[in-house]
């Protein structure tokens, strides 16, 4: 039976700890509020005036007051990776930094041939600051171990580089807002092949509203940005964590990818 007694200090923090998680992370009042007691308002009829004026206002397309276009000419002044960084961690237009940690802007190496794109940040790349550093981080180490690859011949980045509050899935507006700065990643980075991991980054780099079962293992040359690449979907670490039997399709991608690198003489 549940005790009756207040919490101690620890366990307060893990309550604390525990909301965070799963994304109320802002304080909006001292004392709680029982919204379902509360009458909903009446209904106010609008003067005219202001009704027609509503009417006519366009809808707002973005709700986060973020602008791709402003994204786009901000991420075509990066010369270089440094000033991308640089330029993505002042950029205010999307609202999921708001809520994240910190800017989780790349891993591994900035001259490899290979780049891994991921979905978005979850809370240990987050508290890291690095993409994939969590236990699908691990598991996708040792995916790339199996066919000789390391974060030292890999770059590894995300379509969004903030983690969504409770790890919910980035909205297409949040994506659209950050693959400007994407786009210009993979150009500066200039890889001779990109891997996409999981349906949302495969649908984001690809421009497809085909499902991962389908696309997955599948070579195709795509335009990221300016930068021509051939490009292969695989399944998500994380899915594969949920799914074991997944991995086998996994291991074919992977070894399409080795066979792939051997061809090209970058092995
Ligand atoms: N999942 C992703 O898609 N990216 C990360 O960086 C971590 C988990």
């Amino acid at each position: 039976m549940a005790e009756d007694r207040p919490l101690n200090h620890d366990e307060m923090l893990s309550v604390l700890e525990w909301y965070r998680a799963a994304g109320v992370d802002v304080a909006v009042g001292e004392e709680p509020v029982d919204r379902f007691a509360q009458r909903p308002p009446a209904r106010v009829t609008p003067p005219a005036a202001v009704a027609s004026a509503v009417a006519e206002r366009p809808a707002p397309m973005l709700p986060l007051g973020g602008d791709p276009g402003e994204a786009r000419e901000l991420a075509a002044r990066a010369q270089s990776l440094d000033e991308l960084e640089a330029i993505l961690g002042s950029y205010d237009g999307c609202g999921l930094k708001l809520r994240a940690t910190q800017l989780v802007f790349a891993d591994g190496n900035p001259q490899a041939q290979i780049m891994l794109i991921g979905e978005a940040p979850g809370a240990e790349e987050d508290r890291q600051g690095k993409p994939f550093v969590g236990k699908s981080g691990q598991l996708l180490d040792r995916m790339l171990a199996a066919i000789g690859l390391d974060r030292t011949k890999v770059y590894i980045a995300n379509t969004v580089p903030w983690r969504p509050p409770g790890n919910r899935a980035p909205t297409p507006e949040e994506i659209a807002l950050c693959l400007p700065f994407l786009h210009r990643q993979v150009e500066l980075v200039a890889p001779k092949l990109v891997m996409t991991l999981g349906g949302p980054a495969m649908q984001t780099v690809f421009q497809t509203s085909n499902g991962i079962i389908k696309m997955r293992g599948k070579w195709s040359e795509v335009s990221i940005g300016n930068h021509k690449v051939d490009a292969m979907p695989t399944l998500h670490p994380a899915y594969l964590l949920r799914n074991p039997p997944a991995k086998q399709q996994a291991w074919r991608d992977l070894l399409s990818l080795k066979l792939k690198m051997i061809g090209m003489g970058i092995a």
